[in-house]
């Protein structure tokens, strides 16, 4: 049988992302070497278990191999969390995404082979700076080290303007990919749409080139 997730670690990171993949209507075997936590998700996750992710005959037994994607989320246990990453890499599993407590952590964590690193409370941090900085970015995905989505609400400046006569595009290098109205979405909109006041935009671009037309226009 082919399974979906498998959680390592069940505190406020592991256990939420458990939670969700649960409420998600996704397969999820949790796992933790604490048997209250354990407890704790026997009636959300599919499968909850007892056990040492750091013991690889019991990561072998329970057929970790099989599991789609598996999250370390072990917290301050820094030598426990880089060890269940490697021997999941060892055994093969695909996915592995782990949780960083710092920078040295993540890059040891990429170096043994994690596919993906999360450290939560930096980017929570990064992400709480941007959306406070300025009233008119209302959220914000960082694509890359560079690029970004960000969701700008359309001042005066903005409104009563189309997208063609604003040559937002070819000034400022981004595009704007979709216009929240109300409950409405215009995902895609045409050159010739036109912008409302309040509308929100969803853009895309360089983080430089996104910071200029703030700047300009909002
Ligand atoms: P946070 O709340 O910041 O996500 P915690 O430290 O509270 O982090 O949670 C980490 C969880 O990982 C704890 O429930 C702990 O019991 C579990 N854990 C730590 N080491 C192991 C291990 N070797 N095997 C399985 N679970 C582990």
């Amino acid at each position: 049988m082919k399974k979906d997730f498998a959680v390592i670690g069940l505190g406020r990171f592991g256990g939420s992302i458990c939670r969700r993949l649960s409420e998600l209507g996704m397969e999820v075997l949790a796992m933790d070497n604490n048997e209250e936590r354990v407890n704790e998700y026997a009636s959300i996750a599919s499968h909850a278990i007892l056990g040492d992710s750091t013991d690889e005959a019991v990561l072998k037994e329970i057929g970790i191999r099989n599991f789609d994607h598996v999250i370390v989320a072990i917290g301050d246990n820094i030598q426990a969390s880089i060890l269940t990453t490697l021997i999941l890499k060892e055994l093969g599993v695909k996915h592995v995404t782990a949780k960083a407590l710092n920078d040295y952590h993540e890059k040891v964590l990429l170096k043994i082979g994690a596919d993906v690193v999360a450290h939560p409370e930096r980017d929570m941090g990064i992400r709480i700076a941007n959306n406070i900085s300025t009233s008119t970015v209302l959220d914000y995905l960082e694509l890359s080290d560079e690029h970004s989505i960000v969701e700008i609400v359309a001042n005066e400046r903005l409104g009563g303007n189309t997208i063609i006569g604003l040559n937002i595009r070819a000034r400022y290098g981004i595009n704007i990919v979709a216009i929240k109205r109300g409950s409405d979405i215009i995902v895609s909109p045409l050159a010739s749409e036109k912008i409302w006041l309040g509308d929100i935009l969803i853009v895309i671009g360089a983080d430089t080139d996104i910071e200029r037309f703030r700047k300009k226009v909002i």
